[in-house]
């Protein structure tokens, strides 16, 4: 971008940074568009050595963009199936921080207390 590199975004949403705080989105959209290719309603179909594949939001066909670097920054999902395996080893038994909702550190001390709490 202003380093001299050629910049795309590709975002399976139909607005980047859709879940962030409104002042950050429209901090973004001042920039991002003027800077960089932006690809809107178009999921990652698959990514290789040169390039990134991407499903055309029009057509419905797998279209690709050549890549030398690859960032690769599609959020996270908490595996609360995986914490379940755990729930008949005690008789009591919480699940706290990213294994209910993929969150930070503070939600995670929060729901860690109110589990201790509870003991
Ligand atoms: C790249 C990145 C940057 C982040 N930056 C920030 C930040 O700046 N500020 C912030 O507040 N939050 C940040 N977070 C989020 C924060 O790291 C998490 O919300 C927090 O670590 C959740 O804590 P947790 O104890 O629930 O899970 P974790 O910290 O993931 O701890 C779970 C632990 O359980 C272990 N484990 C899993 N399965 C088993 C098993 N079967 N047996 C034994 N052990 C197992 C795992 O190896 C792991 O060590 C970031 C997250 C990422 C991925």
């Amino acid at each position: 971008m202003e380093c001299g590199k050629d910049v795309a975004i590709i975002e399976m949403m139909d607005r980047i940074a859709a879940t962030s705080a409104y002042a950050q989105e429209l901090a973004l959209y001042d920039r991002v568009p003027k800077y960089c290719d932006l690809h809107l309603s178009s999921p990652v179909t698959r990514i290789t050595p040169t390039q990134v594949g991407y499903k055309d939001p029009e057509t419905g066909e797998e279209k690709f963009l050549d890549a030398d670097t690859v960032v690769f920054a599609s959020g996270r999902k908490a595996l609360e199936s995986e914490a379940e395996k755990f729930r008949f080893c005690a008789p009591k038994f919480f699940k706290i921080g990213d294994c209910l909702k993929a969150s930070n550190v503070r939600n995670a001390n929060r729901t860690a207390y109110d589990a201790a709490a509870q003991i």
